[in-house]
């Protein structure tokens, strides 16, 4: 069996699916493992390395396309690369098979197996593969890095001889896993921090960063979905947890907004009210930008400057910190590779839970319920 490492080709992406200390494990089943050369090198991991680790490196992506059984990935492969994927291979990474089912249909119409990492059960049995808490953990880091690298302030108190500063004031939104790295990242750098969560769950996990979690009465309305997340709130509900926003930002010298509920447009919570209300020189990044953006003013991905205020709206901060994210990822992949690789042979079995929620696709058919809709409410004739 041939596992192929590509290098990603997705604008600004830097992280690969694995390391050439993952491959130990894989090559002592029997497994070959061909690299495209530079694969890794944005992430700290040159061609001589893979080979070290047992691997072979060709520039011929086409041959890996074309041979591989086993194709763990960053991000999904462009249509033409789709086309070229060898039959009953299995492909695997962050497919945003609901996203964009559309992109992946070269690929879903193949006989190919597909699994999206976005799609693995948030389970305990499943922590382990949980590549969207990994790169969360990652983004919520490096916002407060970004923001504090932006601000014209310092974030911790320092009293000098020539004076007192005050220490930046930091308002999380959003305490799942991105905003309570965020928080614990904003707090090491000696930030006086404060979060707002519609779940009150969060609370307790806030305070024990040494934040403080901003209570909000929402008029007693379920605000948890399954699995710990959110429930998308009425826009009473939300109003609520707008104005509190707004009240907050006059007082902060940084936001980090990451609210999303899955499956929906992320909420929509910093009006341009809010945003005007920070002082000039304040830094807002809004890391739901993917999912649509938090506050009313963001354009994925664009950098603004409105009243002063600098809005940062990224799309991929764990490719800004290739070596350590493609590190969990990578992680994330291996642990996935073990519930369908034993002793050297694929076994897939889509009967278990966490295989049965991450396949996108098999064999020629959407399994995803979700992705077989949309899929099939765009190819159905309009009019
Ligand atoms: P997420 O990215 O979907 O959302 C981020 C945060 O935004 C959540 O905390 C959510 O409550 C919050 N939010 C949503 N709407 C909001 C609003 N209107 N106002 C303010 N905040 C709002 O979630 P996530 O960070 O991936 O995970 C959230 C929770 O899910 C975790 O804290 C945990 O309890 C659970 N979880 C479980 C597992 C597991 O068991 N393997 C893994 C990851 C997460």
């Amino acid at each position: 069996m041939l596992l192929g490492i590509l290098k990603e080709t997705a604008p600004g992406e830097t992280r690969v699916a694995l390391l050439p200390e993952n491959l130990k494990t894989l090559i002592a089943q029997g497994i070959s493992v061909t690299v495209e050369s530079g694969a890794g090198v944005s992430a700290g991991a040159s061609d001589a390395a893979y080979r070290e680790a047992g691997a072979s490196v060709t520039v011929d992506r086409g041959f890996i396309l074309a041979n591989a059984d086993l194709l763990p990935l960053v991000t999904a492969p462009d249509a033409a690369d789709q086309a070229r994927l060898k039959l009953h291979a299995v492909v695997l990474g962050f497919l945003k098979p609901l996203e964009a089912p559309q992109a992946l249909a070269a690929a879903i119409a193949r006989p190919v197996t597909l699994f999206s990492m976005e799609l693995v059960p948030r389970i305990s049995r499943a922590q382990s593969m949980d590549a969207l808490s990994s790169m969360a953990t990652v983004a919520g880091y490096k916002a407060v890095i970004a923001a504090a690298d932006r601000l014209p302030r310092l974030f911790p108190m320092l009293i000098t001889a020539a004076g007192t500063i005050p220490p930046a004031r930091v308002f999380v939104i959003g305490a799942g896993v991105a905003g309570l790295q965020a928080i614990a990242t904003a707090r090491r750098l000696g930030a006086v921090v404060e979060a707002f969560d519609v779940r009150a769950a969060a609370g307790e996990q806030v305070r024990s960063l040494g934040a403080k979690f901003l209570d909000v009465d929402l008029g007693g309305i379920a605000t948890e979905g399954g699995g710990g997340y959110a429930a998308e709130l009425t826009e009473e509900a939300l109003d609520r947890g707008r104005d509190l926003i707004t009240r907050t930002a006059a007082h902060s010298d940084v936001i980090v907004t990451t609210a999303q509920v899955p499956g929906r447009p992320a909420p929509r919570l910093i009006r341009r009210a809010a945003v005007e209300a920070m002082r000039p020189g304040s830094v807002l990044v809004d890391l739901a930008a993917p999912a649509g953006g938090n506050c009313e003013l963001t354009q994925p991905g664009v950098t603004q400057t409105i009243a002063g205020v600098t809005l940062l709206a990224p799309l991929n901060l764990p490719a800004e910190v290739p070596v350590d994210a493609s590190h969990l990822y990578a992680r994330n992949i291996l642990n996935f590779l073990a519930l369908i690789v034993k002793k050297g042979e694929l076994t897939l079995d889509l009967a278990d839970e966490v295989l049965a929620g991450a396949c996108v696709a098999h064999e020629g058919s959407p399994v995803n319920p979700r992705v077989a809709k949309m899929l099939e409410a765009v190819s159905a004739p309009t009019g």
